[in-house]
């Protein structure tokens, strides 16, 4: 995508539990490094790196000395990566506001040290924790030859089980269904590759089933191919359309 336009800007969701989903890094430093600006949304997961921290996640920000609160450690993280342009955040209240703001003219790109980053590694770690499957996210267990996408289909599971079904469940269909070629875990033929290289020794065959059971069930599988129907229909025509399919400046 960033190489199909002339793009102004581009606006990314990205935090440290996001650093591996969707854009991620490689995203971010992607488009910095065409000299396209990045602006950052959800920098605290919609809330929940503030308000759904685990007590121990909590209770390790407070005892860094670092003085930051959860949403400053998640901003400063943000902060911290040169390539970031902009940070969105909801803000409920004038003190908000004048928190964030004071944060913000502290903080400095390069300004983490290795305690920094290793407080992070410990908050995701009791994160991780919660969920459902122990997935970091790295990313050594791709590619997979069925092009099964391993990590996004945990994010979605783990979702399910701290956001709600239907997040989780909404977030798989995107990341599997509406794509050019689908990415379902069914699509797994158990050859086991995957799994010599997962730091976290996930049995990655036996929960991408019980993921794709709870992440897909019938009524859910009725709408995801009706709506990638339509998204390959829709597609057909732009790209029989010339006009709409290269509108260059
Ligand atoms: S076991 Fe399944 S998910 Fe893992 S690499 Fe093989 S086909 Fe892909
Ligand atoms: S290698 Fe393991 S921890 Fe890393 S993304 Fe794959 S399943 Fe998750």
């Amino acid at each position: 995508m960033l190489n199909d336009y002339d793009w102004d800007f581009c606006q990314i969701q990205y935090n440290y539990l996001d650093e591996f989903s969707q854009a991620g890094v490689d995203g971010l430093k992607a488009a910095a490094a065409k000299g396209i600006p990045v602006i950052i949304m959800e920098p605290l997961r919609g809330g929940k790196l503030v308000d759904l921290l685990p007590s121990d996640a909590k209770a390790l920000i407070e005892r860094s000395g670092t003085h930051w609160s959860p949403a400053e450690l998640a901003f400063r993280w943000l902060w911290n990566q040169p390539e970031v342009t902009c940070v969105l955040s909801g803000m409920n209240s004038v003190k908000m506001v004048k928190e964030n703001c004071k944060a913000a003219s502290q903080a400095k790109a390069g300004d983490f040290t290795h305690k920094h980053f290793e407080l992070i590694e410990k908050v995701k770690k009791s994160i991780n924790k919660t969920m459902k499957v122990g997935c970091t996210g790295c990313a050594y267990c791709m590619p997979c030859p069925k092009g099964v996408d391993i990590p996004a289909i945990f994010r979605c599971y783990n979702r399910m089980y701290s956001e709600g079904k239907s997040a989780g469940r909404f977030e798989y269909a995107q990341t599997t269904a509406l794509q050019k070629e689908e990415t379902f875990a069914s699509r797994c033929i158990s050859c086991g590759r995957c799994e010599k290289h997962c730091p976290q020794n996930i049995k990655i065959r036996r929960e991408l089933k019980r993921a794709d059971a709870e992440l897909r069930p019938l009524p859910y599988k009725l709408g995801i191919a009706a709506a990638r129907r339509f998204m390959l229909r829709s597609r057909k025509k732009t790209a029989s359309c010339p006009k709409k399919s290269r509108q260059k400046r």
